[in-house]
């Protein structure tokens, strides 16, 4: 046994490793008698392990981790360590287990996704993106070939045969929004062929805080197209006469803007003496804040680019463009006509799905990350997950230095140069994580002013920052980055083929250093995590300041800070408190905004599920065309004497699955106006949530009996053309193209904070 794992039997609030543990020393017994087998051998005794059910017993499991232990041995030349077997345990145990960066969790999620497949198992392995999942899909493939598993990935570009077959696999790749996506788009097939995905039965998470907490904020949302939106250059010409700071303002943070009363005598005057705020014109001023937030708001070339004639989003944090991605429809429209482009379709929302929907769906889940016991809690409050705390293989020996904290940006950033600088000199390779692209490249600049030179991670694509963050533990290299950007990639000292690794050991490693705290401390320790990978030398500091947004934005109060000297240093204890207090602040809002999002969306949910159900039985078992029979005998009769049965119940199907979809997507516009809405009511004490249910729950009721009186009335309507029953001439559409977004949900904020919530946390879909 690992000294590392007699060490550590467990920590509060984990689950405990002594199951795992006390196999290794048989699992190792086992190795010698599988190295004497022939590769045939091999996967013969893999296939033997399907013989029996899940849960593995305990020889079972002893039997699987020796030959997947071997297994990788053989096939990718690394004999897995009994942390990571202990891994494999735990995430058979459908925990989330915690492993450190680079300790190897790309191979332990393997061995176990092999292992739930050879138990007959279909297995979504989970990552944050494309590129990730696509190359651990093709690292991991030797590996599963010898075990006698299939697998298969996504990616945005994949075409439908391709994903059909991906998913056909036993084990399938992805990334979350590209599963997200297909099950979205699942739900509008009007033929069982047309489905994609097939049954969930486990879900493998990596990056599972990442997904399950980050991203569980931000729900996945299917549009299709309706007509092209009316543009609204009038407005984009009016608000660029507007004077910042004289006619409207924006917040500190960015996040908001509004008109003053200047602004707001300013605009009225223009559009003819109207008054903005009467109660007719609602519109009017929607539309003046539409195209005042894409003007004062969203920057071109940080928020979005013009590219063939096109607005393309950034994705802010990781800066990327993110294709078939739009904002909702009125602010697209506004950017367009603010950079007098010709408007683009309009959508209307067919459906959306959250993270924590997806990813319940299936029974048995699990993930890996380095930093779970953070949101244990949440893990478990949304997830029903526990997790399980594995110690690192080698001890981790980075020195984490004290955060330097300074009173202003400008000295913050001077000192932090200056450190750069210093460091440089020795030749110890050093990556700075910033807090936006924005950020990193104004950041790089002032570097590059100092002589520095540097390596800057921008709106690139995920293959190439991966690229690039590969060489940042190279000597003498200076490397700026988000704190997403080329997740999942490992940092070698000395360069990815560890030419130099003598000689930037000898420096003391890779040294990260953070400009400025992240919103979460899960995020910091994310960044600090890329130096001392596997026992490594490394270090990590991270530079504060108190105009930083996270104090501004989260202890404004906070003032009384000492400056030791004329750099503006603060020494003053109190004042790391007052960091990590704005810290858990800024947590607590965003847990509050998960939990939010959930409760919300539970609701829908339920009523989501009675219409999928629904619909399921239309399209598999003609429950569309059984009710039809009922409702409309003499036309049924009559139409089978025309066309034959199964015609019939074709355009049964696609009649009756119309209906319900159409109606499930008015259904959806409703709630969320309600949702838009209720902020405005007077709610006194009353809880939003409650008066939501309230109104979501009475216009639900007779949904079903309604689509089924409007399919019969459009069957009793239906035309013969050509011996075929002529659907779309009756009225039945389709949406002619998808696209999908993701948004920030915030219900229960007022309408315009809403929308602005949505577009500044836009996340791309890679
Ligand atoms: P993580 O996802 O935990 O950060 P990865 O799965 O990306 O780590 O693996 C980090 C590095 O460690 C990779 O280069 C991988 O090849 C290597 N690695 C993983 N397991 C082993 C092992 N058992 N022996 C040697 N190298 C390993
Ligand atoms: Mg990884």
């Amino acid at each position: 046994m690992a000294e590392s794992v007699r060490r550590l039997l467990g920590r509060p609030g984990s689950v405990s490793l002594q199951p795992y543990t006390k196999l290794l020393k048989t699992i190792e017994e086992r190795e010698e008698a599988l190295r004497a087998l022939s590769d045939a051998e091999l996967t013969e005794a893999a296939a033997e392990l399907g013989n029996a059910e899940l849960p593995y017993d305990r020889s079972d499991l002893t039997e699987l981790c020796a030959l997947g232990r071997e297994a990788a041995r053989r096939t990718l030349g690394e004999r897995p360590f009994d942390t990571q077997l202990i891994g494999v345990m735990a995430l058979l145990d459908g925990h989330v287990a915690e492993m450190a960066t680079g300790e190897g969790k790309t191979l332990t999620g393997a061995l176990a996704a092999a292992g739930f497949a050879l138990r007959g198992q279909r297995v979504h392995v989970l990552s944050v993106n494309d590129y990730l999942a696509r190359r651990d899909a093709e690292w991991m493939g030797p590996l599963y070939r010898l075990l006698g598993v299939e697998v298969g990935w996504i990616g945005q570009e994949s075409t439908t045969e391709e994903r059909r077959a991906a998913y056909a696999a036993d084990i399938t790749y992805a990334s979350v929004s590209e599963l997200g996506f297909d099950v979205l788009r699942d739900r509008l097939a009007t033929d069982p062929a047309d489905l994609v995905v097939p049954e969930p039965n486990v879900a493998i998470i990596d990056e599972a805080d990442s997904v399950l907490v980050d991203e569980a904020r931000v729900p996945l949302v299917l549009a299709g197209a309706a007509e092209p939106a009316e543009s609204d250059a009038a407005m984009a010409e009016l608000v660029r006469k507007l004077r910042p700071g004289i006619d409207y303002r924006v917040d500190d943070d960015g996040r908001n803007v509004h008109l003053t009363d200047a602004g707001i005598d300013a605009v009225e005057k223009a559009l003819g003496g109207v008054d903005l705020y009467s109660a007719e014109d609602t519109t009017l001023l929607s539309r003046v804040n539409l195209a005042l937030h894409a003007h004062a708001l969203l920057q071109r070339d940080v928020h979005y680019v013009v590219r063939d004639g096109k607005v393309r989003l950034i994705n802010e944090s990781r800066g990327r463009i993110a294709l078939l991605q739009r904002w909702p429809d009125g602010l697209q429209a506004a950017v367009e006509a603010k950079e007098h482009l010709a408007a683009s379709e309009t959508g209307e929302v067919l459906d959306s799905i959250t993270v924590q929907s997806l990813v319940l769906r299936y029974p048995i889940r699990c993930g890996m990350t380095g930093t779970a016991m953070a949101v244990a809690e949440q893990l478990r409050e949304f997830y029903e997950l526990e997790v399980a705390v594995i110690p690192p293989n080698k001890p981790n020996i980075r020195v984490d230095e004290e955060d330097r904290l300074y009173a202003t940006a400008e000295e913050k950033e001077d000192a932090l140069v200056e450190k750069v600088a210093e460091v440089h000199a020795t030749g110890r390779p050093i990556l700075i994580g910033t807090q936006d692209v924005a950020e990193s490249e104004r950041l790089a600049k002032r570097l590059e002013r100092a002589g520095l030179e540097c390596v800057v991670l921008n709106a690139k694509n995920d293959a190439d920052e991966a690229a690039v963050i590969a060489e940042a533990g190279t000597y003498g290299r200076i490397t700026v980055s988000t704190q997403m950007a080329g997740r999942g990639t490992d940092i070698r000292l000395g360069g990815s083929d560890m030419k130099d690794r003598d000689r930037v050991v000898a420096t003391g490693g890779l040294y990260v250093i953070g400009y400025g705290r992240y919103p979460s401390s899960r995020l910091d320790d994310q960044l600090r995590g890329r130096a001392g990978r596997q026992g490594d030398p490394g270090g990590s500091v991270f530079y504060v300041s108190v105009e930083d947004d996270l104090i501004t934005n989260n202890v404004p109060e906070a003032r009384g800070y000492r400056v030791s000297s004329a750099d503006g240093e603060i020494t003053d204890p109190a004042w790391r408190q007052t960091v990590n207090h704005a810290q858990r602040i800024a947590e607590g809002q965003l847990l509050e905004l998960h939990r939010n999002t959930w409760r919300y969306n539970k609701l829908i949910d339920v009523q989501r599920s009675v219409v999928l159900e629904h619909r399921r039985a239309v399209l598999h078992d003609n429950l569309g065309s059984r009710q039809l029979a009922v409702d409309c005998p003499a036309t049924y009769e009559e139409l089978v004497e025309q066309v034959g049965e199964e015609e019939v119940a074709r355009a049964a199907r696609l009649v009756t699955l119309y209906h319900l979809d159409r109606g499930w997507t008015d259904h959806n516009a409703f709630l969320a106006d309600l949702r838009e809405g209720i902020h405005l009511r007077f709610l006194g004490r009353r809880d939003p949530l409650d008066e939501f249910n309230r109104d979501a729950v009475p216009a639900f009721k007779g949904f079903l009996d309604e689509a089924r009186a409007r399919a019969a009335e459009m069957f009793a309507e239906l035309k013969v053309v050509d011996g075929r029953l002529d659907v779309a001439g009756a009225g039945v559409k389709r949406p002619s193209t998808t696209w999908t977004y993701m948004v920030q949900d915030q219900p229960f904020s007022t309408d315009f904070e809403n929308i602005v919530g949505r577009v500044k946390n836009l996340v791309g879909r890679d």
